[in-house]
């Protein structure tokens, strides 16, 4: 892959209306017209350039919305309230009552509950399927599916999906493939590979400081405009439109991406080499052993690196709780849910962020109780950091497969 969206972004200027470095913030909800005939142009959607209210679009939301589209490299963009209000209007967009999705069995919890549950209101089924096995993917579609849905690194199991060879088996069946890349942007360009919409919430290492909810859509401008249309939209007409204040802030933290993300992944790479080292249950596309680690070197940007997320599965939910509250008393990191902030964050997920799974399932999957998610910060020496987690695991006895030493 060589697409240099980190250069495009950073080529991207926009200049304030005094000559500032940034532009200006579009502080309306409301745009006036000079004539009354532009006005009806612009509701019958024949109007470029011509702002009318701010649900259905603002400068600052589009100069996201083109940050973004230079992300992924996709005709146009839409930016949203938060990450589910993107994943729920691209569905909703895609699908009618009685129609079907193939998903991936591995998807955060908020997605799994859309999907398993709310959308049960619409007699819209989903089959998960393990996204890995592209002869399940292929068998489960029918003539009413309507989409196959995955993350390019599956959360919090950190499967990748071969996104090549799932774009082209979704097109043999005409169906686009959605793919919500949240947890590997610049990493992996979905849409270069192949994913016809691409979903991501901006919540995490996009903004990268953990202050505000935001997601965005990425792909066609005609995708992206049905989404905004004024009588059908399901991006106008759900209404999860972000604020124009925090869109500008989260543009100004994209400038910093390209950074942040080599960071994180140099660091979480070093610390799952060691915690590979000293014997432990790790698991992270980066390390050799990965059983997606061909299929992620393969699609990845390499100089972006295998990512900030890690697993370790230390056994039993009491042991990973234990060491998740010494690691904060130690300032290692926070005992939050979320990713891509400064700081390591770590969380259970099995009583967590993928408690809406239910416990057989999360077992099937082979999420175990014991496991925890870090999101590795932006540590400038990993290594003390290193040496001091593993002095938590020490006090606590933490050994490979759980076990604890007596
Ligand atoms: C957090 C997250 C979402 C949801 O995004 P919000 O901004 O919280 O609405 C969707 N997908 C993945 C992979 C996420 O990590």
């Amino acid at each position: 892959m060589d697409y240099k969206a980190s250069d495009k972004i950073q080529d991207l200027q926009y200049f304030g209306e005094f000559g500032g470095v940034n532009p200006s913030i579009s502080d309306s909800s409301t745009y006036t017209f000079l004539s009354a005939k532009t006005m009806f142009d612009t509701f019958e959607g024949n109007t470029e350039g011509c702002y009318l209210y701010s649900r259905h679009s603002s400068p600052s939301n589009l100069y996201l919305g083109e940050a973004m589209a230079e992300l992924e490299g996709t005709e146009s963009a839409n930016v949203y309230a938060s990450g589910m209000g993107a994943i729920s209007a691209v569905i909703l967009q895609l699908c009618n009552a009685g129609d079907h999705i193939v998903c991936s069995r591995t998807i955060y919890g908020g997605t799994y509950a859309l999907l398993k549950n709310f959308l049960k209101k619409f007699n819209i089924t989903t089959t998960f399927v393990d996204i890995t096995d592209l002869t399940s993917v292929s068998q489960a579609i029918t003539p009413k599916t309507k989409m196959v849905y995955c993350e390019s690194v599956s959360n919090p199991l950190l499967e990748v999906a071969n996104i090549p060879a799932l774009s082209k088996l979704s097109k043999s069946s005409e169906i686009p493939l959605v793919v919500d890349n949240t947890f590997s942007p610049l990493s992996i360009s979905a849409a270069q590979l192949g994913a016809d919409v691409v979903v991501h919430s901006l919540t995490k290492f996009i903004n990268g400081s953990s202050d505000c909810v935001a997601g965005a859509v990425c792909a066609s401008t005609e995708f992206c405009l049905s989404l905004k249309d004024v009588n059908d939209g399901a991006g106008m007409l759900l209404g999860s439109t972000l604020d124009s204040l925090r869109a500008a802030s989260i543009l100004k933290n994209m400038r910093t991406l390209h950074i942040r993300i080599k960071k994180h992944g140099e660091n979480a790479l070093y610390l799952a080499n060691q915690f590979q080292k000293d014997g432990l249950t790790v698991v992270y596309p980066g390390l050799a052993n990965h059983k997606d680690h061909t299929v992620m070197t393969a699609q990845m940007n390499p100089e972006f690196g295998y990512g900030g997320l890690l697993t370790l599965d230390v056994g039993s939910v009491e042991m990973a709780n234990a060491l998740m509250e010494l690691m904060q008393r130690k300032k290692l990191g926070y005992l939050a849910v979320s990713l891509g902030f400064y700081k390591t964050l770590f969380s259970a997920p099995g009583t967590s962020t993928s408690s809406e799974i239910p416990l057989e399932e999360q077992e099937a999957l082979g999420l175990s109780q014991g496991l925890i998610r870090f999101s590795i910060g932006l540590d400038n020496d990993i290594h003390k950091t290193y040496m001091a987690m593993r002095g938590c695991m020490e006090q606590l006895g933490v050994l490979a497969s759980g076990k604890v030493l007596v």
